[in-house]
Parts: C-alpha cells; structure tokens; sequence
C-alpha cells in the first residue's frame, strides 16, 4: 500500500512516526474512518465535519484544509486503486518530549491509508449478529473521535469469548451504543429507537443519515435512551457504521430478535441507505 504521512506519500514500509509522539504515549489524536465504494467516498462531507469538530474539541489544528484533505482523500483511492473498502485518517498531537501538558508548538503528525475491504456484500446482512451486553466503562466524552480504544478492544474481545460477534455497552441499564457503532432498535409499533445524541455516544454519520432516510420513508423516530429490557424484547435491532452501514443484530445477550432473522424493516433501511450513498458519493 502507498501511504499518507505528514505530506508524502510513501510506500507503508517506508512510513515511520516517532516513539515520542503523543498519539503513541497519550493517544492524544483523532480519527476518521469513510468508507469507499466503487473508487468513490461515502458521506464525506459528514466525516469532514465531524473531523473538525473533534479537533476543536481538543485544540488540535489540523495542518491541510479542508480542500486540501479532499484532495488527499481522493489521491489515496487513486494512488491504491481501492474500489472498495475505507479510508482511515489520523491526526495526533504529533511528537514532543514526554508530559502531560500539551506542548506549546505543536507538529501535528497526518496519517492516511486505506483497506480493501468488501463493505457491499456482508454475509452478516443476511444473517444480522450477535451482541453482548457489557457495561460500558468508557471515558466520558464519548463524543469525540479519538483514538483511546482499548475499552472498546477489551469489549470485542469479552464478547468474542461469550461468543458473540460485538458487544453493545451498557450505562445505568439504558444502552449507549456498540464497541464501534451506533445502536437502534424497532419497537414491536414500528417505531425506530436511537439514544439522543451526547457526550455519551459518538455523533455517528451514518446514524444521522439513517434516521433522516427513516422519517423520509415515514418511519416514526424516537430519540431517547433505551433499556436493556426494551433491547432484548425488540420487533428489530441494527447497528450503524461507515463500514456497516445498517447491519441486523439478531440476538441480544443470548436472546433471539423477533424471529432471530433479520428484520424486514432494517434490511430495507440497509439498502435504501447503500443506494442513496452510492448514488451521492463523491
Ligand atoms: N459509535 C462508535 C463508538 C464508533 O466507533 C463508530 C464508528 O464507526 C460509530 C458509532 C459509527 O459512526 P459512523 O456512522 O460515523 O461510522
């Protein structure tokens, strides 16, 4: 692969960052994940934003405007020939002498690569997943983008050993959202149900852009948190991610979803989404 590093595009054996940068010793950085289909980004626009929001929320400056990071974005595609897959960026405080305060001039270190990756054709969708339910002991500004996750690392891996496919986390008994997407679920009265947004979860692009697709196809829309009884006795569950896009959960904690099949509703969610972002992709 030919990546991004700090404005050279270098082959990715050849990409070194220092042993003194703050995204290694703090994970003082941000990131982005855009999925790409057919060469093209997906709800970028979205991703730029939330980009820029997570780092004023940590007084990062990222060293590219926005049209120049496009510019990358593109490039890489290009450079990869990737037709499907992701495109992962980072944005670290970059490197200075090891303390906690953040240094006065800071060199900020850009990263970028790509994974090919099959996002369309996920045999998940035809089988939804399994998730289990564990308490989501997280920082507490879930909101922002950053790359502190080794909770949600230990999540994957407690519920790979329960042998479930993901974990959703729990907070006071209401679900926050899973270990690296948002959660929903239908209620037995068709009513799709998300947590609001807040410091709690991350302000998932996808979500945002599954619950407009909702309300457009006159799917009633509830934004509150949910318990964990309401999640194990729900008509349908789904997740939602840029990698996902809306992928079933059929069993929650053990318990079937519905019929344990993946809901009729989620999967038309699903392909509705995949067909409009495709079609607005750039
Ligand atoms: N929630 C968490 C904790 C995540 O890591 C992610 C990332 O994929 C999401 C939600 C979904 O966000 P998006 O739809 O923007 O990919």
């Amino acid at each position: 692969r030919t990546v991004y590093l700090n404005g050279a595009w270098l082959a990715e054996a050849d990409a070194h960052v220092s042993i003194f940068d703050r995204g290694f010793l703090f994970a003082d950085a941000i990131y982005e994940v855009t999925g790409v289909v057919n060469g093209k980004l997906l709800e970028y626009e979205g991703h730029s934003a939330r980009l820029q929001r997570s780092m004023g929320e940590l007084g990062l400056v990222c060293p590219l405007s926005p049209e120049e990071l496009l510019g990358v974005h593109r490039e890489i595609v290009q450079r990869n020939a990737l037709s499907e897959g992701l495109i992962y960026l980072q944005i670290s405080r970059g490197p200075a002498d090891r303390d906690f305060a953040f240094p006065a001039n800071p060199v900020p270190t850009l990263v970028l690569f790509t994974q090919a990756k099959a996002v369309l054709d996920n045999p998940k969708a035809r089988t939804g997943i399994s998730v289990a339910l564990l308490p989501d002991l997280r920082w507490a500004r879930c909101d922002i983008k950053t790359v502190q996750l080794l909770y949600p690392s230990m999540a994957k891996m407690e519920a790979a050993r329960q042998g479930a496919d993901d974990a959703w986390l729990v907070e006071e008994g209401f679900v926050t959202e899973a270990s690296s997407a948002s959660a929903h679920i239908i209620t037995s009265d068709g009513v799709l149900v998300t947590r609001p947004l807040s410091q709690a979860i991350l302000h998932g692009i996808t979500r945002h852009s599954v619950l407009d697709l909702a309300t457009t196809i006159g799917v009633a829309v509830e934004e509150r948190p949910f318990s964990v009884e309401e999640a194990k006795t729900a008509a349908e569950a789904f997740i939602t991610s840029a990698t996902n896009f809306v992928l079933p959960v059929t069993q929650i904690d053990g318990q079937l979803i519905g019929d344990g099949q993946p809901g009729p509703l989620t999967l038309r969610l699903r392909e509705l989404y995949i067909e409009r972002k495709i079609a607005s992709a750039i």
